[in-house]
């Protein structure tokens, strides 16, 4: 007669913390413990990327006023004071002139520590 004799993996549940017996590598308790683990993650990966996205459209509406009052250049003091996060973008690179060639979305410039200059909109035409 064999018996199959279970081992404690010597781990806890990543999700409540109780102590887990089974096969080894388990990480979860329950089937409910490891979809609430996996649905928290998720949910905090849609809260960052909502995040992200709303700085993204807060520095596309500051990037079309200056286009659309006919200027091509800001100072950063004056970008940061609208809520511009110089940060997020959608591209960066450097230009043939060694400054950072910066794109959000179909807005590219040239950043410099305290201004961006050459603020140009993409042309699709
Ligand atoms: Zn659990």
């Amino acid at each position: 007669m064999a018996y199959i004799i279970k081992k404690k993996s010597g781990g806890c549940c990543l999700q409540c913390g109780s102590a887990l017996s089974g096969r080894k590598g388990k990480k979860f308790c329950s089937l409910e413990c490891k979809n609430s683990y996996h649905n928290q993650i998720n949910h905090e990966i849609r809260l960052y990327r909502g995040a992200v996205m709303k700085k993204l459209a807060r520095n596309t509406e500051i990037l079309t006023s200056l286009i659309n009052d006919g200027r091509d250049s800001a100072k950063m003091d004056e970008l940061l004071g609208l809520g511009f996060d110089p940060y997020y973008l959608t591209s960066c690179s450097k230009s043939t002139t060694g400054h950072d060639l910066c794109c959000c979305f179909d807005f590219c410039f040239i950043r410099t520590r305290t201004r961006i200059f050459n603020l140009r909109r993409k042309s699709f035409k």
